[in-house]
């Protein structure tokens, strides 16, 4: 079955350019021009994923972005107009999987959604049947994508689950930014290493007491983070 992209982007030159060549590499691709049209749109077809573009008339990108993943873990681009970092933060903060800086070759807008896509195989999490793993009160069941803290329930977007879980499958040891990434998002990965700051920092979010004085996930400075294997361990501070 050829993979579903919706295309959210109101310059029709740039959506018909790339609509050409991800079709032209295999992929089923609809076109919506505005806000409005990407939720209608996304509630009909339920595409495999999707490219959004961060400005758009009317409903901006970024609420596109968030009204949609709070329905669903559809991966999500954002295509943003300036390389800066208050767009690269701001959209990985919403829920985007990963974003491209305006100008970006259409290969590597095809070679993200390909590795996006090869992570998130089409329509279900994959079912697999390993154990589940748990540290410091974070028990995470890959099998049943279930996480809980404290034995309570939480919800979690695909990439900040896997990231926890491998933090948890290694905790007490150090892993590196690159192991992380390479883990989460796959060796084939092209971003910088920011999109796992910020998911970390999110799920710091989620899972911490106090976020600013993480006891769970601990930042080893100038080398990654590794997972407490023991509340109340020396040295919490970040
Ligand atoms: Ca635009």
């Amino acid at each position: 079955m050829m993979p579903k992209i919706l295309l959210v982007e109101d310059e029709r030159s740039i959506a018909e350019g790339l609509k050409v060549s991800l079709e032209s590499e295999g992929f089923q691709v609809g076109w919506a021009k505005d806000g409005n049209e990407a939720l209608a749109a996304w509630d009909r077809t339920r595409p495999d994923l999707i490219v959004l573009d961060l400005m758009l008339p009317g409903m901006s990108g970024t609420e596109v972005c968030r009204t949609i993943r709070a329905r669903s873990d559809v991966p999500i681009i954002m295509l943003t107009a300036r390389d800066t970092e208050v767009d690269r933060v701001v959209g990985l903060e919403i829920g985007a999987d990963d974003y491209l800086t305006k100008p970006f070759s259409t290969r590597e807008l095809i070679a993200r959604i390909r590795a996006i896509l090869r992570r998130a195989p089409l329509g279900s999490t994959p079912a697999t049947d390993e154990p589940p793993v748990e540290a410091c009160g974070v028990r995470v069941d890959r099998s049943r994508h279930e996480v809980t803290v404290d034995s309570r329930t939480i919800e979690l977007p695909p990439k900040e689950f896997e990231l926890l879980a491998v933090l948890v499958e290694y905790a007490g040891r150090v892993l590196t930014r690159n192991q992380l990434i390479d883990e989460v998002w796959g060796s084939d990965y092209v971003g910088d290493t920011k999109t796992l700051d910020v998911h970390v920092r999110r799920l710091r979010g989620r899972i911490e007491a106090d976020p600013q004085h993480p006891q769970r996930i601990r930042t080893v400075r100038g080398v990654g983070y590794r997972f407490a294997d023991h509340l109340g361990e020396e040295g919490g501070a970040t």
